[in-house]
């Protein structure tokens, strides 16, 4: 599903150069759903934008699901997210002025019928619990049922790779943990796999496997890791 060999990824900033990411080598096998832990800075946004096609890749090699993405251009990055990839944010990305049901129509692919588009709506909101509230304005919403309706949108057309960046990160300990729960239910339910970003060591044991981003990333290795990488990557 992905793999990574020799991966490098660095940002510039006011005419400097600094290394985020060096994974030698990870993988993920189809199906797996996977809490990614690490410190505030630590690169994991960082890694799901390399791997969801949003930044390109400097260095190395990136296959996700079949198709080689390091070496795409931007466009061809685009095409690759929109086939394959599910994506949750933080803060939900619902759009304000459009209700529940039209924020994941937008996305809908599939059957132009409006019947079995409706259909297959009704039947998505019921199992997130909110077949009542398919026609309120995310405004009308609360926090938890926001990132429902978020996670609809990114389940629906059963893309084959799930992304989440914190998706618990801005919702209440307790809400976080029954939406978290949730999204590691219908992705099994659906055979997709997940790679999940969280801070919270309890949502994370929700997971079959927690894998800390310092396990991969080189630059996170040692105690003085973040001072030589700091120290390399000026160029
Ligand atoms: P995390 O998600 O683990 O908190 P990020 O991947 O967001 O970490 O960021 C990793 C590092 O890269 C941080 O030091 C951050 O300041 C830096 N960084 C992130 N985005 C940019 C950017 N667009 N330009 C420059 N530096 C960035
Ligand atoms: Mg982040």
């Amino acid at each position: 599903m992905i793999r990574i060999e020799q991966l490098e990824k660095s940002y510039r900033l006011q005419g400097q150069t600094k290394l985020i990411l060096q994974i030698p080598y990870w993988s993920v096998a189809e199906g797996e759903r996977i809490a990614l832990l690490g410190p505030s800075g630590s690169g994991k946004s960082t890694l799901l934008h390399l791997i969801g096609g949003v930044l390109p890749v400097d260095r190395g090699e990136l296959q996700v699901c079949g198709s080689k993405v390091s070496g795409m251009n931007e466009a061809e990055r685009d095409a690759f997210r929109a086939a394959n990839i599910g994506y949750i944010f933080q803060d939900f990305h619902l759009i304000p002025a459009l209700t529940a049901r039209q924020n994941v129509e937008m996305v809908l692919g599939g059957p132009a019928d409006r019947r079995s588009r409706m259909q297959q709506l009704k039947e998505w909101f019921s199992r997130v619990g909110l077949a009542e509230q398919m026609d309120h304005l995310p405004s009308q919403l609360s926090r938890g049922q926001q990132q429902r309706v978020a996670i609809v949108r990114a389940l629906i057309n059963r893309p084959p790779l799930i992304l989440a960046d914190e998706p618990t990160g801005s919702l209440d300990w307790e809400t976080g943990g029954l939406v978290m729960k949730l999204l590691l239910d219908l992705c099994e339910q659906e055979g997709l796999t997940l790679l999940a970003v969280t801070h919270d060591l309890y949502h994370a044991r929700l997971f079959p496997k927690t894998v800390p981003i310092s396990d991969m990333n080189r630059l996170l290795q040692s105690a003085d890791g973040l001072a030589v990488a700091a120290g390399r990557g000026e160029r």
